[in-house]
């Protein structure tokens, strides 16, 4: 039902009964607000995005820090964020790598540590999200005492219902956590 339905619907009521369903008012305020939070948070992620993107570009000096070679490159840009030298130099030091038989190793690592980053990413979603769904609705303009008793119990069942599904989520991450971060540690480079 949207809000222009509930509004056919309220003055139906009003016409048949003279009692319309009360809830309705609440009902929109609560998206609202939910709506602006969203917003907010989107805001925020956005401008931290910014100043992410500002920092990285700052960071790419003109000359590699280990062979003193100009990084005009795009590939050395990229190879600078990652490895924090020029292509060249990253070629360099892949070929020692399998020289000295470590080249394996040493990507088996790479890919480790790009799960580790994922799965932390992931837990900090959650918890983001389990914070932001555990915040207390502020808005109860117009509702009758009995209406608050059914927001507030429906209200909790829905937060033990994050609290379940989260708290699942995050025992499985944080064992998978644990399985790559022990791999890595039983790596020596
Ligand atoms: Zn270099």
């Amino acid at each position: 039902m949207n809000e222009h339905q509930r509004h056919v619907k309220a003055r139906e009521d009003i016409l048949k009964n003279g009692a319309p369903e009360k809830r309705i008012f609440v009902h929109m305020e609560d998206l609202e607000a939910k709506k602006k939070r969203q917003d907010e948070v989107k805001l925020e992620r956005e401008r931290r995005n910014a100043r992410m993107d500002v920092l990285k570009d700052a960071k790419t000096p003109w000359f590699c820090p280990e062979c003193d070679k100009v990084m005009k490159k795009r590939l050395d840009d990229k190879m600078y964020r990652l490895h924090n030298h020029c292509f060249d130099c990253q070629v360099k030091f892949e070929n020692k790598l399998r020289i000295d038989g470590k080249y394996e190793e040493w990507e088996e690592k790479k890919v480790l540590n790009n799960q580790l980053s994922y799965i932390k990413d992931q837990i900090n979603s959650i918890d983001d999200w389990k914070d932001e769904t555990s915040k207390p609705l502020e808005v109860f303009d117009q509702v009758g005492v009995q209406d608050i008793e059914l927001h507030t119990e429906k209200w909790s069942q829905n937060k033990e219902k994050v609290e379940e599904m989260s708290n699942e989520a995050l025992e499985e991450l944080n064992k998978m956590k644990e399985d790559v971060e022990e791999k890595l540690n039983s790596f020596e480079i």
